[in-house]
């Protein structure tokens, strides 16, 4: 996405550092859509049809059910009002030695944010209040004016990335899931078959190779919203009861959860790719 190429959405509904995925989860263009119950399939034929189709229907499930996450996310309430929330969101970065420039977002200034870091329209979602991100060649987190409270998350981003190789490979193995369908299909064109079904250890396995690529992204992103929580229930000693950690961990959850869907689906995709190429 134009000069921003390490963006960490916290709402999937535009989903840009995800699109690969989506790419490759588009469940209509698969061949067997509609086509279940052919006539004249053999058993075989007839077997394979029956799963595509059912984890078309479980796919179809997870979407509506990520979706309906993602408009939680979008109702989700404040925590603290907009003023407490961007001081503990400094306080956070100044206590985690942080040189990430934290940004608020809207309509008004969305034009300043694109001339400063050069990059057209990457600030549009951010300025309607759905989409936060940070940014690690920028060294830049961003939240829409209105919700602050998303910037939490993204400084907790911002803190892994400092938390040495382990933590810096869960965040960028994301980057890489865009390969894995080709990978997978060449690699297993040079796996034996076992002689008691006919499959490869990649055929068989297909959905939980997919589901474990996306698990570093799933464990990184809670461990963001994580800091952000910690960060902001440390804050209850200095503003009390003018903090209410509830809608917090609530709106975090609702964002984690997209991203469990995410997983669930690269893990179908993955088995469906098989299928299709068998
Ligand atoms: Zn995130």
């Amino acid at each position: 996405m134009l000069n921003i190429q390490q963006q960490y959405q916290i709402n999937r509904q535009q989903p840009s550092q995800n699109a690969h995925v989506q790419q490759h989860l588009s469940f209509k263009n698969s061949p067997y859509y509609g086509s279940y119950g052919a006539e004249g399939a053999s058993d075989s034929a007839a077997k394979t049809l029956g799963s595509a189709a059912l984890l078309q229907i479980i796919a179809m499930s997870l979407q509506t059910l990520s979706q309906w996450c993602s408009a939680k996310l979008m109702q989700g309430k404040a925590f603290a009002e907009n003023d407490i929330a961007r001081n503990i969101a400094k306080d956070m970065a100044v206590k985690n030695n942080l040189k990430v420039t934290l940004g608020y977002v809207d309509e008004a200034n969305k034009y300043l944010f694109e001339q400063r870091y050069n990059s057209p329209g990457a600030f549009n979602e951010v300025a309607r209040g759905a989409n936060a991100f940070f940014n690690s060649k920028l060294n830049l987190a961003v939240a829409p004016k209105s919700k602050p409270y998303l910037i939490l998350h993204e400084i907790g981003h911002a803190i892994n990335s400092t938390k040495g190789p382990v933590m810096r490979f869960l965040q960028n193995s994301r980057f890489k899931l865009a390969s894995l369908p080709t990978a997978l299909l060449i690699t297993n064109m040079f796996m034996p078959k076992s002689p008691k079904d006919g499959e490869t250890f990649i055929e068989r396995n297909a959905g939980k190779i997919g589901f474990a690529a996306f698990l570093p992204t799933i464990i990184e992103e809670g461990l963001a919203s994580l800091r952000g929580i910690k960060a902001a229930k440390q804050a209850k000693a200095v503003y009390g009861n003018k903090i209410n950690l509830a809608p917090l961990k609530k709106n975090y959850f609702f964002a984690w959860m997209t991203y469990v869907i995410s997983g669930l689906l690269l893990g179908i995709g993955m088995k469906q790719t098989m299928l299709e190429n068998k």
